[in-house]
């Protein structure tokens, strides 16, 4: 049976014999796997549509629960690759990495597509902002996980306007009328506002990594620990993405 969807390209792992087990995104929001054979030939057409982040069509033939479904055709209908451009390359390899540890095959999840696919039209409109679009998608990917409480009130006291002092994980965001935070250790002014603009801006108005921006900077470093630690740790697309840009 073969069957066609509308879909992400994650990632390709090389493969016996010239081949490759490459993974995607569908547009329902599930992750599915199969190997393409042939890829190194230099008359095969879907060379270039497997590079992460690539919206494709994919064709896949196999039985429902086949182990290992072979791709039979995959066609590249939009890339966010923006030509000689380091940090959007990057951040596209980093956000494949994310998207294919979090994506399950057998469970839909229609936002993962959603969020992918505007994070990758948001990546060839403004790919100076690589960055500030990679600190979005990682506080969203947080959120479709439920691993993100809503900062409007301090889960603790119910306080909606004492500045968030801390997250903790079974009460949430902790504001600084009921949590005596050591001044350290405490989170920056500005916390709040900074996930407004988070939660109700679109990947394409994601926030401009600004480093005097001290709320943004503690929130994109919080919320990035959280999800890599959630995910099993530090991911190799990040260690590339720190190396090279620092
Ligand atoms: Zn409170």
């Amino acid at each position: 049976m073969i069957r066609t969807h509308a879909a992400i390209v994650l990632k390709a792992t090389p493969y016996a014999e010239g081949g490759a087990v490459v993974s995607f995104l569908t547009e329902h929001g599930e992750r599915l796997s199969g190997v393409a054979r042939g890829i190194k030939k230099p008359t095969a057409k879907w060379v270039a549509a497997f590079e992460p982040m690539g919206m494709v069509r994919v064709s896949f033939f196999g039985k429902e629960h086949a182990e290992l479904k072979r791709v039979t055709r995959c066609e590249l209908a939009f890339s966010p690759l923006t030509l000689g451009h380091l940090a959007s390359s990057l951040v596209m390899a980093c956000l494949a990495d994310l998207f294919d540890r979090v994506a399950r095959e057998g469970v839909e999840d229609d936002r993962l597509y959603r969020l992918l696919s505007a994070c990758g039209r948001a990546l060839k409109a403004h790919p100076d902002n690589a960055l500030g679009i990679l600190a979005y998608a990682e506080h969203w990917l947080l959120h479709c996980l439920g691993l993100l409480p809503h900062p409007r009130v301090c889960g603790r006291c119910g306080n909606d306007q004492a500045p968030l002092a801390l997250l903790t994980p079974d009460q949430g965001w902790c504001c600084t009328a009921c949590t005596p935070v050591d001044p350290t250790e405490a989170l920056p002014a500005g916390v709040r506002e900074y996930l407004r603009r988070l939660r109700t801006g679109s990947a394409e108005e994601a926030p401009w990594l600004d480093p005097s921006d001290q709320a943004q900077a503690a929130t994109t470093a919080l919320l990035r620990a959280l999800l890599l630690q959630e995910l099993g740790g530090e991911l190799r697309s990040y260690a590339v993405l720190w190396q090279t840009l620092w």
